[in-house]
């Protein structure tokens, strides 16, 4: 019983140092911000509640909870955002509804996708969309 209670220590320690370095990211690279940021998430307590009716950013459907939009993250490149790839939800993906970029207003293929940068915050995540694979190219950077 001794390895047990020996893992189970060093699950809580792993926990714990993950917690600290998970403070510190944040204190560093949002540490600019701190003080806007208070400002702009009680302007903004009106939307984005989780578990709260979402819409799909392709074909602006509404979408109950369950219904997921169908979306590709990608790692952190040292920034504060992840790009992330989006496909749509599943009225748009089955044909039920056409898919259109917000930003170019173009038809999308069934197999083109919005990019979009997502920033991870404490609590919760924004996700803006800056294109789709037809105005921003597969390979755009910036
Ligand atoms: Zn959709
Ligand atoms: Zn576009």
């Amino acid at each position: 019983m001794g390895s047990y209670f020996q893992a189970l220590l060093f699950i809580i320690l792993a926990v714990i140092l993950l917690w600290f370095g998970y403070n510190l990211f944040w204190s560093l690279t949002g540490g600019k911000s701190r003080g806007k940021r208070r400002k702009t998430q009680k302007k903004s307590s009106g939307e984005g509640v989780p578990g709260a009716p979402r819409t799909c950013p392709v074909c602006s459907a509404r979408l109950e909870r369950g219904e997921r939009v169908k979306s590709a993250a990608f790692p952190s490149m040292g920034g504060t955002d992840r790009l992330m790839h989006i496909s749509g939800c599943v009225y748009c993906l089955e044909g039920e509804r056409q898919r259109k970029c917000p930003v170019c207003g173009h038809a999308l293929k069934p197999e083109e996708i919005l990019i979009a940068r997502m920033f991870d915050k404490p609590g919760r995540s924004h996700v803006h969309v800056i294109g789709c694979s037809r105005c921003r190219g597969p390979r755009s950077k910036r």
